[in-house]
Parts: structure tokens; sequence; C-alpha cells
């Protein structure tokens, strides 16, 4: 490991400073720790923000749901509002990581982890994300548990996260503060597609702190659940997962959210489904028809051909569970 000088801030506007003075934020450390660790990250001033004022849920002016950044994975999934309101957030939750990392880890720290790619953690391998202009070693290597949307010719990295796929799929806004002040962006926003700059992965400004996540009302009965697929039943991150929320009144789907992970470079967002679904009255074949268009543009490598079916097969699945038949 890297020689590195740490510091702790007690509130916001010395975490501020501190970040706009090239520090690196840190809380859980589940992620940075094992990177650094790992010599793939490097940071040469840490800023300890765990003590910041920042572990609140609670409920918006807006009738939506506040989760701060520092509330930790374990807390988020077991509120009584996120299990009441946002089941599909609670269970994303619960099948992340294991019981000892989601004790540690934060919302703000989840949604900023960096990929799974073995190739990005090897750093003896050509990487664009870690070393851009290098190469993409997963291009020609062993890439089944990489993405089939959102790709590039610079990096086909799955983004790992599970809670970001329900926030995608429920439209919900990153709260930042930063030396100008706050501000939000949309979490369709904020997480980025490689492109040719793989090594910028969030809409984030240097220095600038995640403070919520805020989940935006939704109208009720909000009937929601997370499907995660993988190679085994724990600690081990999607090949699959599908975060559908469905609002049903009078027998018609009214509102439908539905986002799916483990096959895109981002939480993959699912428009297409959604208006498949909206206006239809919930029935076997309109799962079907909905998730078949699940893998619209994919284009899987070599070793992921098998996403494709088991993106669709995995979406019909959750949605059947969530808005059963009749
Ligand atoms: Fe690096 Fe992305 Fe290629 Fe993996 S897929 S080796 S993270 S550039």
């Amino acid at each position: 490991m890297h020689p590195f000088t740490y510091t702790r801030v007690s509130d916001t506007r010395e975490a501020i400073d501190a970040g706009r003075r090239s520090g690196r934020f840190v809380a859980g450390g589940t992620t940075l720790v094992d990177l650094m660790r790992e010599t793939v990250e490097r940071p040469e001033y840490l800023v300890d923000i765990s003590g910041l004022p920042l572990h609140e849920v609670s409920t918006t002016a807006r009738g939506g749901l506040r989760i701060g950044a520092l509330v930790t994975m374990a807390e988020a999934a077991a509120h009584p509002k996120v299990r009441t309101l946002f089941p599909v957030v609670s269970e994303a939750l619960e099948l992340s990581a294991s019981a000892q990392l989601r004790n540690m880890a934060t919302i703000g720290g989840n949604i900023m982890q960096r990929t799974r790619c073995a190739y990005f953690r090897d750093v003896t391998a050509d990487c664009n994300k870690r070393q851009p202009g290098s190469g993409c070693s997963a291009q020609q290597g062993f890439n089944r548990t990489h993405a089939i949307l959102g790709t590039s010719d610079s990096c086909v990295a799955t983004h790992p996260s599970d809670v970001a796929v329900a926030f995608a799929a429920l439209e919900a806004t990153v709260h930042l503060l930063g030396a100008d002040g706050t501000r939000e962006v949309a979490f369709a926003d904020f997480l980025l597609r490689p492109g040719s700059t793989p090594n910028r992965e969030q809409r984030i400004r240097d220095g600038e702190l995640i403070t919520a996540v805020e989940i935006p009302a939704l109208p009720t009965p909000l009937a929601s659940g997370y499907l995660k697929v993988r190679d085994r039943q724990s600690y081990e991150f999607a090949l699959a997962s599908a975060a559908v929320a469905l609002h049903v009144r009078g027998g018609v789907i009214r509102e439908a959210k539905v986002a799916a992970g483990g096959v895109g470079t981002v939480p993959w967002k699912l428009p297409a489904v959604e208006r498949r679904l909206i206006g239809e009255r919930p029935s076997e074949d309109l799962w079907t028809q909905a998730a078949a268009q699940a893998a619209d543009g994919s284009r899987p490598l070599r070793h992921n051909k098998f996403k494709v079916e088991l993106l669709k097969r995995t979406v019909e699945r959750q949605l059947r569970i969530v808005g059963g038949t009749k």
C-alpha cells in the first residue's frame, strides 16, 4: 500500500474544504481500502467523512424518501419507511455483498463503488478505466460477466451495485454538496457510460460530496421487488437482475418502473418495457411481451451471449412476481 495522509472531519464544510485540497472521501471503506491494498487506487490524502451528520432516512416535503449518504446498507434495508414504501430498495440491499459488508458500507459509497472487472483489479493487465489509453483486456479476454448494454470499444465492464438498479428504476436523484453549494443530479445522469473515457464514472465535480439519495413520491399502492440471478446464492455479483415497481389501479397498470443490473455498464433503465406495460391489464402474455424488449440494443461479447436470454427471463420472472397474474 502506498503511503497516504489521513484526516477525520466532523462537519460538511470541513469536508468540502478538504475535498478542494484533493482529498479523497472515505466512509465504510469497503471498496476503497481493498483497491488501495491492491494498489489500483493510490490516493495521497484520505478524508474520513463517517462522522458527518448524513445518517438519516426521512420523508421529504415533496413526498419522497431521502436516504442520507452515510446510512449503511444494513440500516437502509431494515428501515421501516424503506421496507414499506420501496421493498425493491430493501431487497436489492439485502441481496448485496455480505452481512459484515452491509454493516459497514454506506449508500453513498455503494453508488460510487468501482467495477469488479478482474482486469481492472489486476495492475499488470491493460485497462482503460484504470490507466486511460492502455487498452481493454476484457474485449479479447474472459468476458463472461461483462456488459452487453452501454458498452464501448474502450470498456465493457458492468456497474456492480444492486441498489443503484433500484434507484435507477425509481428515478431517484443524487444530492451533492460542493464549494459552489448544493445541486441535484438525476440518477439516470449520475453514472456515466464508458464512451471513450471509461475512467470518468460519475457526474460529480472534484471535491463534491454526496449528501443523500432521494426517491421521488410515487403513486400508491406501489408493488415492487428485486430479483438477482447469480452463480451462487450469496456474496456474488449479478449476472442479471431486475428491479420492478408497478402501480395498478382498477385492474390496469398505471405506472411501471423497470431497470436491469448485471448487464449494463450502468444500471440499465428499460423504458420500452415500461411503455409496453402502462395502460395494460396484468397477464402472463403481457409479462412475456414486455420482457421480450429488455435486451434491445444489446451487443454481447464472446463469453456472455447467454446474458441476452437471461436478461429477458429475469425481467419476465420479476414482472410476474411483482405484478402477479390475473
Ligand atoms: Fe478495464 Fe473496462 Fe476493459 Fe475491464 S472492461 S479491462 S474495466 S477497460
